[in-house]
């Protein structure tokens, strides 16, 4: 039951204009859940053609190799097919992220259940994460720095936490220079997991930071970095984050580097829940 609905209850429905109100969160509801299935079907749709163009480039590239020393060089139209299909798998690549990660965030706005909450370790969680991340990083000639606490447990889904401190990594890693350090902390804080990710990378306008977990917002200096980024990283932590009872914060300077900080209740959800004020409305 939303918040508001339970106020509204207590209020009495007697009266016309609640009943209007209430009438009216029911139908931005079913709205909100139209737009999500429907933004979840077009992508699911999407997958099979995307994943085609990436095969077909893949076997253009593969045709088109150049057979070796000694052998004639390629022709110039070959040369050119070849900076097409590059082209075509760059570009179907970005695609495919974009579907993937949609669908994410439709799924992650509820459009399937939730799995049930299950204790996760940081460590796990952590090294899974540098796991998915390091060839990146390598590739960029990043440090990632590791510095958690033993022992840190956060109650929820270990791959939804892994998909939102990796999400944060490889930002950090994308948004930042070749030869800086990148530092994940945990630390236990009062009845709180923070997971903080640092970097030394171009920081964010204060006229951005309000703006950068909003989907598809990315910040003019981001644009212009050849990240393959889609702006749904963020929104995705920040829904990860929410579903867990927890939110994500941002501190940073332009160019003087940033820290994303996941704070994370240590409770099982259940047990927040019973101290709730609305606990059994
Ligand atoms: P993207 O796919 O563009 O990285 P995100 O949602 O992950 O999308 O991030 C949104 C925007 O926030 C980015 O485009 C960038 O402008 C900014 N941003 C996120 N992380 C960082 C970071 N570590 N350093 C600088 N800017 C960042």
């Amino acid at each position: 039951v939303n918040p508001l609905g339970v106020h509204l209850r207590a209020m009495g429905l007697g009266a016309g204009y609640v009943a209007v109100e209430a009438a009216d969160v029911t139908e931005s509801h079913r709205l909100a859940r139209v737009r999500r299935d429907f933004v979840a079907n077009v992508s699911h749709e999407l997958k099979t053609p995307i994943g085609a163009l990436q095969l077909l480039a893949e076997a253009l590239l593969d045709a088109t190799e150049p057979a070796g020393q000694g052998q004639p060089d390629l022709s110039e139209d070959l040369v050119a097919a070849r900076r097409f299909a590059e082209r075509i798998q760059h570009e179907s690549t970005r695609l495919g992220r974009l579907v993937q990660e949609l669908l994410e965030l439709t799924r992650l706005q509820g459009a399937e259940p939730q799995p049930a909450p299950e204790p996760v370790a940081v460590d796990w969680v952590v090294a899974e994460v540098l796991d998915r991340t390091r060839t990146n990083a390598s590739a960029r000639r990043i440090d990632v720095v590791v510095d958690v606490d033993r022992g840190l447990t956060v109650y929820g889904s270990d791959s939804q936490l892994a998909t939102a401190v990796a999400n944060l990594v490889e930002n950090a890693v994308n948004y930042s220079g070749e030869d800086t350090t990148v530092r994940i902390t945990a630390r236990a804080e009062d009845e709180h997991v923070t997971i903080a990710v640092a970097d030394q990378g171009i920081g964010i306008a204060p006229t951005d930071v309000d703006r950068i977990f909003e989907r598809f917002y990315r910040a003019d200096q981001a644009r212009s970095r050849a990240t393959g980024g889609t702006g749904l990283g963020l929104a995705i932590v920040k829904h990860i984050a929410g579903n867990h009872g927890g939110r994500v914060e941002v501190s940073s300077t332009l160019g003087g580097g940033s820290t994303f900080t996941l704070r994370l209740p240590t409770r099982p959800p259940e047990d927040l829940l019973a101290t709730l004020p609305s606990a059994g409305i």
